[in-house]
This record gives C-alpha cells, structure tokens and sequence, in this order.
C-alpha cells in the first residue's frame, strides 16, 4: 500500500449494509471503494464494483485483499484480532488499528482496560464456573449478566441468569464476562469520528431503544438535560481518545439515573448512527472514510430538532420491504433506506428516519413508514 492519495482504494472487510451505506458516502468523494465479501450477493456487494469475495477468517484472504487498497478499515467485529496484527507488522494500513479494534472485539478486554483507566463500567469479572458465578451474585444480587467475549452482536451472547442453575448452562458454553444487572433508565449512544492525529468530532446523543437486546429507533436528541449531554459526549471522546481509535466509534452507554456507564464499544459505523445520512450535515459514512484517510472531518451539526430512526427487521412471514415502499415514500419527510437483504426472520433490512419539529409527531411519521416496510414496532 503507497500512501493515500486522490482517488484513494479504501478496503472494507465485510460487506453488509454499513459498507453499502459507506459506498453511498464514497461516490461524492471519488473515493474507489473494495470490499471482501462472503458472497457476491452481500448487501454491499450488490452495489460495489470492486467485490472481491473471500473468508474474513483467512489471514491470505485478507493479505490478498489488503494487497488491493491504501487504507483497510472494517464492515463488523469479527475478523481474528492476531490476523489483524499480523497485517499491521507486514506495513498495511489499518484504520482503526489492531490495539483499538480490540476494544470491540473482546469484551473481557474492553472491560479490564476501560475500568483500568477509570472509566465507569458496570462491576465485572471473568468467570468459567457457575460457584464463581454464584460468588459474583454474593456481591452483585441476581441476576447475573453473562457475556461471551467475542463474536455477540444484537444480544446473541448475552445471557441474564437467575440462579446457579441457569448460570451452568451459560459457562457450559466457555468462559464469560459476568456483569452486575443494571437498572436502566435509558441507553444512549456517542458516536465519534477521529483522525489519525487526533482530531476528533462527535455528533449530538442519541437515545437507543433496544427491545430483547436488538436495536430498534433512535431518538435524536436523547432527551437528556445539558449537562448530562455534555458529559456523554465528552465521555465518548475521551474514550476514542484513550483507546486511539481511528474511523468511526460508536460508544453504547447505560443511563442509570445517577451514572453513565459504558457498555460496548463499536469501532465502525454503527446502527445507532444512520441517523446521521439525513440528519446531520455530515454522516457517519462520509466521516468514517474521510478520518480513516486523514481527510479533514465535516461538522457534526444535527439539521432538525427531532430526529428518528426506526429500524425495520425481517418478519416471521417473509414479507418483503421492497413491496411496501411506494406506502412508505408517501410519508412526507422520512428518508428510506432498503439493504438489499433477503427477508429472514429478525434480520435488519433496512431503516427509515423522520426529520421533524417536534419529537412525538416525527416519532410517529417515523413508525408509519417503517410499518409499511412491514416493521412492527408501531404495535409494539
Ligand atoms: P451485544 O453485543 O449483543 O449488543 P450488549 O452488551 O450490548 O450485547 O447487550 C445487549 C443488551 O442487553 C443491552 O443493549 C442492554 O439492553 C442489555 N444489557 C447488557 N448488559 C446489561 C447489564 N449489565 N445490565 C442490564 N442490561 C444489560
């Protein structure tokens, strides 16, 4: 890899909707995007000329992919974190790079190195038995959250455990991060964007509504007081800057009431940004390539005062979103946006988001058009 140039070659590993989504962001920048895809049939590689399909998992498949771009960067967290190393010592350019990519990669890490570093976390441990299970909950109360280290994504490696019985059949399937449960009243999210040298910008707080640990709507802003916002936005940048990411962080956090803690680090563009495409004057794509190329950073300005998102996921009955979406496009002022993804029960095909005055009524506009692509958050 040279040095990033006009017309830089930006890799992604992986090759669903976030790098489809980074494709939209390159066009306007002359940006010539590749991607590594499992298939040529990936969301992104529907849309992106320089497909190359290969297994993330495969050092040679990423050295050869590697070999065709200035700047590597990532679709999600899964690629092997030695793999990654491996390619950094070889002289390729990896944005973020392996040490801050760890943070999203292994949550045992994220937790030891953020508390270490005095950042507030929720009490943890490292835990493979259900006695050392029950020994944390002495401390903590039931129930325990259990956490794989690697590989969760939409709650698929969490486990909330009640007593010494549950917490066997979780370790049974490896070593876990066991957390206290905490009471929330909301879950935010920070996203940054760094450079390599340090400059960085985050945009306005969101709110994430999860439901069964899947992300659902944003609202933007949280509905958070001044201060609060302030300290969540500060607590995000200190974090990217602590780790030194480069690219797009997303930091979740957990809003007890009295405390933000951190919960999970995204080291990418992230679900609880696509905000952002609409409703900021730069999006988390556009930034995303433009600080893993060393570009200067758009401002992160929200262009309404309300904002929402609402995810649409696929249904138990196959309905596809693509049917519904003259319904949806006759609701004034929602962005839509469709993945290209097959239908598949609880998969993310897609979103939409409303730009409004006001957050209760384009909250509703919002759900109105995700309920035409078949999303059924609006009953819910
Ligand atoms: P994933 O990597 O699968 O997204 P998370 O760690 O974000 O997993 O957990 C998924 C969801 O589970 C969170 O969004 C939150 O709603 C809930 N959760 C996770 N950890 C805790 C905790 N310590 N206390 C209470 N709820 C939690």
């Amino acid at each position: 890899m040279g040095d990033v140039h006009a017309r830089a070659r930006v890799g992604i590993v992986g090759a669903g909707q976030l790098a489809r989504m980074a494709q939209q962001a390159a066009i306007p920048l002359e940006i010539d995007l590749h991607v590594l895809a499992e298939a040529g049939d990936d969301s992104a590689a529907k849309v992106v000329p320089a497909t190359s399909v290969g297994d993330y998992r495969s050092l040679e498949d990423l050295r050869t992919f590697a070999k065709t771009c200035d700047v590597l960067t990532f679709d999600h967290e899964l690629p092997d974190p030695a793999h990654l190393q491996t390619l950094a010592e070889e002289g390729f350019c990896l944005r973020p790079g392996p040490a801050a990519k760890r943070f999203a990669q292994d949550k045992a890490y994220q937790r030891a190195e953020l508390g270490a570093h005095g950042f507030p976390v929720p009490a943890n441990a490292t835990v493979t038995t259900a006695a050392e299970v029950a020994a944390f909950a002495a401390d903590h109360g039931w129930p325990v959250v259990l956490k794989a280290p690697r590989g969760g994504y939409d709650g698929r490696g969490v486990f909330f455990v009640a007593d010494e019985i549950e917490a066997a059949e979780a370790v049974a399937r490896g070593p876990m991060v066991a957390e206290a449960h905490v009471e929330l009243v909301r879950e935010l999210a920070v996203l940054v964007a760094r450079r390599p040298g340090g400059e960085a910008q985050a945009w306005p707080v969101v709110e994430t509504v999860q439901v069964a640990g899947i992300l659902r709507e944003l609202v933007v802003p949280a509905p958070l007081d001044a201060n609060r916002m302030e300290e969540a936005r500060a607590l995000g940048l200190r974090v990217a800057e602590s780790i030194g990411v480069v690219g797009v962080m997303a930091v979740e956090l957990f809003d007890t009431g009295s405390e933000l803690l951190v919960n999970e680090l995204a080291c990418r563009p992230h679900n609880s940004g696509h905000w952002t495409i609409e409703g900021a004057a730069t999006s988390q794509f556009a930034n995303h390539l433009r600080a893993v190329l060393d570009w200067p950073l758009g401002v992160t300005t929200q262009l309404a005062e309300a904002v929402v998102t609402v995810n649409v996921l696929g249904r138990a009955d196959g309905f596809d979103p693509a049917v519904g979406l003259p319904a949806a496009l006759a609701v004034p002022g929602v962005g839509v946006h469709l993945y290209g993804k097959a239908a598949r029960p609880g998969r993310k095909l897609g979103h939409v988001t409303a730009l409004g005055d006001d957050p209760q009524e384009t909250r509703a506009r919002a759900r109105k058009a995700a309920g035409a692509l078949g999303e059924g958050i609006a009953d819910g």
